[in-house]
């Protein structure tokens, strides 16, 4: 299986995670590495993934298995 690098610009680390923006719901969902690479969607590592914040007016929802699935405030 291809493995993929961090979006994060500067950052070497292998993706754990895929960041996926849901324009129509000002959603954000930070999920397991996603199978396919979407152009709506940025791939993290487990740091970037946890340093994750999204715009004022959006909704973050972390994957259970990412360390939660409370809505960050
Ligand atoms: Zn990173």
């Amino acid at each position: 299986m291809e493995s993929r690098a961090c979006s994060r610009v500067a950052c070497q680390a292998s993706a754990v995670a895929t960041l996926t923006f849901d324009y129509s719901d000002a959603l954000a969902v930070l999920g397991p590495l996603a199978v396919t690479k979407s152009p709506h969607s940025f791939d993290l590592c487990a740091r970037h993934a946890q340093l994750t914040t999204v715009p004022t007016g959006w909704s973050l929802m972390r994957h259970a298995a990412l360390g939660g699935d409370q809505p960050e405030r």
